[in-house]
């Protein structure tokens, strides 16, 4: 069925090229629907360039692209096409998309595929001319259709293109990697074994760099930061002195296009050589095309759907300059494509010229910082010349329910704690730890292996208040000498942290700095657009419903989906986004029952209309107090008629447990990073305040304890505006054919 009002605004053609990329399919259905809904013609050019070339392509309407948004690759294929390099190509290619009128083109694809589009778009005026010069086209339709207008948008697994924060895919490749390296962890832990394992990026050290601080690997080899002359000894003795530590595993990472100061290739071949060379046995392993393969991660689908979305935002703008999608700041917005691409090959080639430095630069402050923590978390031992200092001492705890992550913060903590000469208290279970008094002082190798565990290593707890706790805390902290705190955890542990704070006076014990660090699946904490573990707990739900839509063989079938937040719609509205769902219900918006009669017809006409199988409603924990998950699915069940019957799933707390994902492991080590630095200073400065942490605009940023009461309390119901209320609009846009929906405004 073809249910798309009729077109007057032109044609769109969308094409993915190059590499595939996890995600593609989810922007290709961003893309798809919004330009439809924006009322432009939508076609496919299947095989990439190479397809442009022979004319495959073909129109789409809005259920050719239903259920794909949580297929790896492509579902419209790519291919490599040496014809397009040449202008004899390309002039195939405008006859192909003139012959359908089209002069609004979707590329999504790396910088090789985006570099042929702008070659295209700056020929085509020439190429048209040429096309009405030898009859193939009329001097009207020459006239008509001068210029060609090209939207981008980067899938990439290497996440190597300036101006963008992430590519489609790199997040879905850093999954396979990292559970690969957890795989090999548990193999190598076993037989006290080095592993080298090499992983892909072309030149950049992306995938490498952050599969390294996930993973907690011992050895990281990228391209931008080639290591000294005397890598091979220096290699040696790491993993000598790391075992006399009591270090049972090596994982050495290297990335594809690793270089040695010498610009040789230094790939695992080489290191293994080397190793056997100094009597140190290694295995490798190359992980190869896994890591493109997959179903994408949840980061991946929404993004990849946002990104879709702007292509069209991009072209309805009609900007004579090529665009690409891009996310900068946690924030979706476009960029010049030219620049993009330019910024990247200067980066290429300063590395293929040997200046580190300003490949570095190009990958921007954050990229560099993250490649000294990564060198500071692989030691054995804290370097020698902070031991002899006069100590100072932190303490930290995990606070609330331990949320998928907190273990790479703890881990960052105390490494990068005792790397600056500080010792580190480990407060046990939590608040409970703090009242008791169960604690112990950690050591360099105790949380060596902790980055893959879910739930606190050293313990977590819900605090209760309770008449008198502050005095046996406060004694605790004298008899613990802290000279300051850190806490990690969830509102529960910033009330906790607020309250010591506010007794300073009666309890000078407590008038020493004080981080607070979010941690809480439900990423609903004050100054923070990321907590720790929502990442982790976004991808449970979405695997989840994966496999409750394909438990449906032949009934047509609405699910009812509930998930946890308690009053943030965060998990809710990602996950709808990632799972294609018709309709999220939040605490953030106020249901009422027209809404929910209307939901109801609209998709029931929608069953009707499209021969779908499947609906699926995910609805947050709070989003309100009597339209509960049952009643919903009921009200559904009823009122749907024959169209479809329902099933509920809640989901529970298998969304609060697992392995964490790569993302919040990373983000727990940006966020612990500041929060030891910005303690050890605070110490030094002897300043006694509160401060806590968030991840905003995509920087991790300071806050002072003064300014938590400018935020509403999470643990109650709030209309306020949120940064993802975009991503809740892009749900039913995209989900419910606009015909459909204008039948039922
Ligand atoms: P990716 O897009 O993943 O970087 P490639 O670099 O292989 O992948 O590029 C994919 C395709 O894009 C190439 O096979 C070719 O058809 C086209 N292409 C790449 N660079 C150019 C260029 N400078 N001019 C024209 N076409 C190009």
């Amino acid at each position: 069925m073809s249910t798309e009002k009729s077109p007057d605004r032109g044609a769109i053609a969308i094409m993915t090229s190059g590499g595939d990329a996890p995600g593609m399919n989810a922007c290709l259905r961003g893309c798809v629907r919004t330009a439809l809904e924006a009322g432009y013609r939508v076609f496919a050019i299947f095989e990439g360039y190479q397809g442009l070339i022979q004319g495959d392509i073909k129109e789409l309407h809005w259920e050719n692209v239903s259920n794909i948004i949580q297929l790896g690759g492509t579902v419209i294929g790519t291919a490599r096409s040496q014809e397009f390099r040449e202008r004899s190509g390309r002039l195939k290619a405008a006859a192909n998309l003139l012959e359908h009128k089209i002069d609004k083109l979707v590329v999504i694809g790396g910088d090789g595929s985006l570099s042929g589009a702008e070659a295209l778009r700056e020929e085509f005026p020439s190429l048209v001319d040429e096309l009405a010069a030898n009859g193939t086209i009329s001097a009207a339709e020459a006239a008509q259709h001068r210029s060609l207008f090209i939207a981008g948008a980067v899938g990439s697994i290497d996440n190597d293109m300036a101006g963008t924060d992430v590519t489609i895919g790199a997040d879905s490749a850093l999954h396979r990697i990292v559970e690969a390296l957890d795989a090999i962890t548990s193999t190598a832990y076993s037989h006290q074994r080095t592993f080298i394992v090499e992983v892909m990026g072309r030149n950049c050290g992306h995938l490498a760099l952050m599969a390294a601080l996930a993973s907690g690997a011992s050895g990281c080899f990228i391209p931008e930061a080639p290591p000294e002359e005397d890598w091979a000894d220096r290699l040696q003795e790491n993993i000598h002195e790391g075992v006399r530590a009591g270090r049972r595993v090596n994982l050495i990472i290297v990335a594809e296009g690793a270089r040695d100061r010498s610009n040789n290739k230094l790939d695992a071949q080489r290191i293994k050589t080397a190793l056997a060379e100094r009597k140190i046995d290694s295995r490798i392993t190359i992980l190869g095309h896994v890591q493109r393969g997959g179903t994408p991660s949840a980061y991946d689908r929404c993004m990849s759907t946002l990104f879709g979305v702007e292509t069209v935002n991009i072209l309805s703008s009609n900007l004579t300059e090529s665009q690409i999608a891009i996310l900068q700041k946690n924030r979706i917005g476009h960029t010049s494509l030219t620049d993009a691409v330019a910024q990247t090959r200067a980066a290429g080639k300063a590395l293929a010229e040997g200046d580190y430095a300003a490949a570095g630069k190009a990958r921007g402050d954050e990229w560099l910082r993250m490649v000294n923590i990564q060198q500071t978390l692989m030691r054995i031992a804290p370097p020698e010349d902070t031991a002899a200092q006069n100590r100072l001492r932190i303490g930290v705890v995990t606070a609330g329910r331990a949320a998928p992550g907190v273990n790479s913060a703890v881990r960052t903590i105390i490494r990068m704690a005792l790397a600056s000469g500080a010792e580190v208290w480990g407060i046990e279970e939590g608040p409970g730890g703090m009242i008791s008094g169960k604690g112990h002082l950690c050591s360099w190798m105790e949380p060596e292996l902790w980055n893959s565990f879910g739930g606190s290593r050293l313990g977590a707890g819900v605090y209760r208040e309770a008449h008198g706790d502050l005095p046996k805390i406060a004694a605790n902290f004298r008899k613990w000498q802290l000279d300051g705190l850190i806490m990690i955890g969830d509102w529960g542990g910033y009330r906790l942290l607020d309250k010591l704070l506010k007794n300073r006076k009666q309890h000078p014990e407590f008038a020493i700095p004080m981080v607070a660090v979010p941690a809480s699946i439900n990423n609903d904490l004050p100054g923070s657009e990321y907590s720790i573990g929502c990442d982790t707990a976004l991808n449970s739900i979405v695997e989840a419903i994966d496999k409750i839509r394909t438990s449906t063989d032949t009934a047509k079938r609405t699910y009812v989906v509930e998930v946890m937040g308690r009053y943030s719609g965060y998990l809710a509205c990602c996950a709808a986004l990632a799972s294609g769902a018709e309709y999220c219900y939040t605490p953030e918006k106020v249901l009422n029952l027209d809404d929910l009669r209307h939901d109801v017809r609209e998709l029931a006409q929608a069953f009707c209309l499209e021969n779908r199988h499947t609906g699926l409603i995910v609805r947050n924990e709070n989003a309100h107090d009597d339209y509960t998950t049952d009643f919903i699915a009921t009200l559904f069940e009823a009122d749907g008629g024959t169209e479809f019957d329902v099933r509920k799933a809640v989901l529970g707390p298998l969304q609060q447990g697992g392995t964490p994902s790569p993302l919040d492991r990373i983000q727990a080590v940006r966020l612990a990073y500041l929060a030891v630095r910005n303690l050890l200073e605070s110490i030094a400065m002897k300043v006694t305040g509160g401060y806590f942490i968030g991840c905003q605009s995509g920087e991790v940023v300071m806050h002072d304890w003064s300014k938590l009461r400018s935020y509403p309390d999470p643990w109650k119901r709030s209309t306020k505006r949120r940064w993802w209320d975009n991503y809740e609009a892009a749900v039913h846009r995209l989900a419910i054919n606009p015909q459909v929906r204008r039948q039922h405004k």
